[in-house]
C-alpha cells in the first residue's frame, strides 16, 4: 500500500520570529524527520493562484504551521484549497511574547531559536503520527 503522505504548509512570515520559526519547524519535518512523507507548497504561489496548489488540501491531509494566532496558513488553505487536518500554532508553544519579536535571518540564529523550531517540529511530529497512523486519507 502506497504511504499516506501529509502535506505540511507554514505561514510566509517575514516580520516575526514565529514566521522564522514556523518555516525552519516546517522545513525540519520536510527535509529530515518525515522526508519522503511529507509535501509542501509554496504559499505565496498558492494565494496568487497555482493551479496545482489549489486542489493541495484536497488531494492531502494537512497540517498549517502559523507563527501567530492571525493563521495565515491555516485560512489561506481553507479559503483556496479545503479543511486542513490539523493546526500548529508557534506562539502557543514559544509564547506570544517571543512569538511577536522581530524576526532573524538565518545566520542570526542562536541556539535558543534552534531549540524553539526543534520544539515546534516536534508537535508537528505528533500531529503528522497521529493522522498516518489513523490511516487517514482524503
Ligand atoms: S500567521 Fe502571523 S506570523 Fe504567520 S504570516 Fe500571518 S501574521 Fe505573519
Amino acid at each position: 500500500m502506497e504511504p499516506i503522505k501529509v502535506g505540511v504548509i507554514s505561514c510566509s512570515g517575514e516580520d516575526c520570529l514565529g514566521g522564522t520559526i514556523s518555516r525552519l519547524a516546517a522545513r525540519k519535518i520536510l527535509e529530515r524527520i518525515r522526508y519522503g512523507e511529507s509535501v509542501t507548497i509554496c504559499l505565496p504561489l498558492f494565494i496568487a493562484g497555482g493551479e496545482e496548489e489549489r486542489g493541495f488540501a484536497e488531494a492531502y491531509p494537512t497540517i498549517t504551521v502559523d507563527g501567530c494566532g492571525k493563521y495565515c496558513a491555516k485560512r489561506a488553505t481553507e479559503k483556496l484549497s479545503g479543511k486542513v487536518t490539523d493546526v500548529v500554532q508557534v506562539a502557543d508553544i514559544i509564547g506570544k511574547e517571543t512569538a511577536e519579536r522581530t524576526a532573524l535571518s538565518s545566520r542570526n540564529l542562536t541556539p535558543e531559536h534552534r531549540e524553539m523550531a526543534d520544539k515546534v517540529a516536534e508537535e508537528i511530529r505528533i500531529k503528522f503520527d497521529r493522522i498516518v497512523e489513523g490511516n487517514f486519507k482524503k
